[in-house]
């Protein structure tokens, strides 16, 4: 549980999706299978606190691709919490309606968008998203968008724990915040940042 409430701290989050070496199988759609959380706290110049959560897709099922990609397998899904129920623990446990959140690239958000549409599930985000890759390239004026594997390179940042798994891809993408910030990149003057009505 993350209790306090402050402007000066964000939430990252990266999404693992059930996914296929090529297109969904027939009847099938991708889901959210874990959602990863760090929260950075912008004026601490720190990470203060990191979140896994599985979750159980009803319309779709772990494939060995998927597995291969991200280490999940559907037992340990099986297990995880429904998608309704996640998105309720996100607001109210780590303030999603009101606090900042933060991801690489666009997906992420998507994702959430298209699964609350399909599933009649409350968004659970607020307006103010900030679209770290966009930021980042920005930053270092760079031709082509990074993945987050690349913009540690480039940042010269370790990855730490396995990449494609969300909780630690959140925890890098967190780390890659922090090094913006420490570049004065961080908060973004526009680049990146999305005002959206939810969900859109
Ligand atoms: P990531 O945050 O990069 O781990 O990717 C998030 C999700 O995007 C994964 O859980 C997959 O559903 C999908 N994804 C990422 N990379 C691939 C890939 N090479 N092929 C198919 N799906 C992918
Ligand atoms: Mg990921």
């Amino acid at each position: 549980m993350d209790s306090t409430w402050s402007e000066h701290l964000v939430n990252v989050v990266d999404v693992e999706a059930t996914c296929w070496a090529g297109d969904a199988p027939p009847g099938a759609v991708g889901e959210i299978i874990e959602i990863g959380l760090t929260v950075v706290d912008l004026d601490a110049g720190e990470r203060i606190a990191r979140r896994g959560i599985l979750v159980r897709p009803d319309r779709s099922t772990v494939s060995a691709f998927c597995t291969e990609l991200t280490g999940l397998t559907q037992d340990r899904v099986d297990q995880g919490l429904g998608f309704a129920e996640a998105c309720r623990l996100l607001a109210a446990e780590h303030h999603a309606g009101s606090r900042p959140w933060v991801s690489w690239g666009d997906y992420d958000r998507h994702q959430f968008t298209r699964q609350c549409q399909a599933t009649g599930v409350p968004y659970p985000f607020g307006r103010r998203h900030t679209n770290a890759k966009a930021v980042f390239t920005e930053a270092y004026g760079l031709r082509k968008r990074p993945g987050m594997a690349r913009a540690l390179e480039i940042a010269g940042r370790p990855l730490e724990g396995r990449h494609h798994r969300g909780g630690d891809d959140a925890w890098n993408i967190a780390g890659l915040v922090l090094h913006l910030s420490g570049r004065d990149a961080w908060p973004p003057r526009r680049t990146g940042a999305t005002r959206s009505s939810a969900p859109v």
